[in-house]
């Protein structure tokens, strides 16, 4: 029993390293605008018609440190990208042994979908960081400038960003062809790269799976041929269901985890109701053993 909690303490630990690790991504992408910033400089510095030796020295000069400056950057992301990966190889450790009993926890994995939203996907984040937790977010394409702070808050700050197809279109739109289907999955993920630089490789089909119906298999197999992974859910507040008051979603959690290993919790981004019963659901699924990760690909949660 000792050598399990001192097992699992220490697995805890370097998942707590290496979750504050990627924030480090948050002064990346603070630094990926400089250093537009930057290159537009060395643009215009080379443009310049310079009119005397030493403004030309001073460009070169100029140049020469912005140029080194993109370098350290540069490596900076790579650093980032490198402790995400680090980070789910040990949250893997750490699944193998819940499932194999040999950790005294188990685990939650909260997603939201169908966000990002204007007026509540933020105060989401702001509870989520409160108990230092991170999730997955299953995102739609919502082209707007005033919503690109929030994909980036999301991903910036260690969450898991994940596929939710562009449109989101259950009638009469994604599923009428697995073509209708994969065109919005990448349409949706060439969104993300776009604002992100980040691939997802996870998936939630709008309405869960079994929406696809006989289109199920195929869709399947295109989706492996794309890297994608697919995830549903064993545990809902049911938000996206019926208009139910928070002590309502927060039991339907709660009361119903049937102690499972592991919880896939979902959950809309776009409920106040959900929002406020957030802080109890993490509190009380916490007093229940659970800890909290934001999925990967490489879990076992995640149908490949
Ligand atoms: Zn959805």
């Amino acid at each position: 029993m000792e050598n399990k909690s001192r097992r699992t303490a220490d697995i805890l630990a370097l998942i707590g390293i290496l979750a504050c690790g990627i924030c480090l991504c948050i002064l990346v992408y603070r630094l990926q605008a400089k250093k537009e910033f930057l290159m537009q400089r060395i643009d215009a510095s080379q443009k310049l018609n310079a009119e005397t030796e030493t403004e030309i020295e001073n460009i070169k000069s100029d140049t020469a440190k912005l140029q080194e400056d993109i370098r350290i950057y540069a490596d900076m992301e790579k650093t980032a990208a490198e402790t995400r990966e680090n980070y789910y190889k040990v949250c893997k450790q750490l699944e193998d042994a819940v499932i194999a009993h040999e950790a005294d926890c188990k685990i939650a994995y909260l997603t939201f979908d169908d966000g990002p939203y204007l007026n509540t996907t933020g105060k989401y984040l702001d509870v989520l960081d409160q108990y230092g937790v991170l999730a997955t977010f299953f995102q739609i394409g919502r082209p707007s400038e005033e919503l690109d702070p929030l994909y980036r808050r999301v991903y910036e700050t260690g969450h898991t960003v994940a596929n939710h197809t562009y449109t989101h279109q259950i009638r009469n739109g994604i599923y009428r062809s697995v073509d209708a289907f994969i065109s919005d999955v990448k349409r949706n993920r060439e969104f993300i790269e776009d604002k992100l630089g980040y691939t997802t490789d996870i998936l939630r089909f709008p309405g869960g799976s079994s929406s696809a119906r006989n289109l199920k298999p195929a869709i399947i197999e295109e989706l492996r041929k794309l890297g994608y992974g697919y995830v549903d859910w064993n545990s809902a507040t049911g938000d996206g269901v019926q208009m139910m008051t928070p002590a309502e979603y927060r039991d339907n959690v709660l009361n119903k985890t049937g102690n499972r290993d592991i919880l896939v919790v979902l959950m809309h981004d776009y409920s106040a109701n959900t929002l406020t019963a957030l802080p109890e659901i993490i509190e009380g699924l916490k007093n229940q053993g659970y800890i909290f990760l934001p999925l990967f690909y490489e879990s076992s949660m995640i149908n490949k």
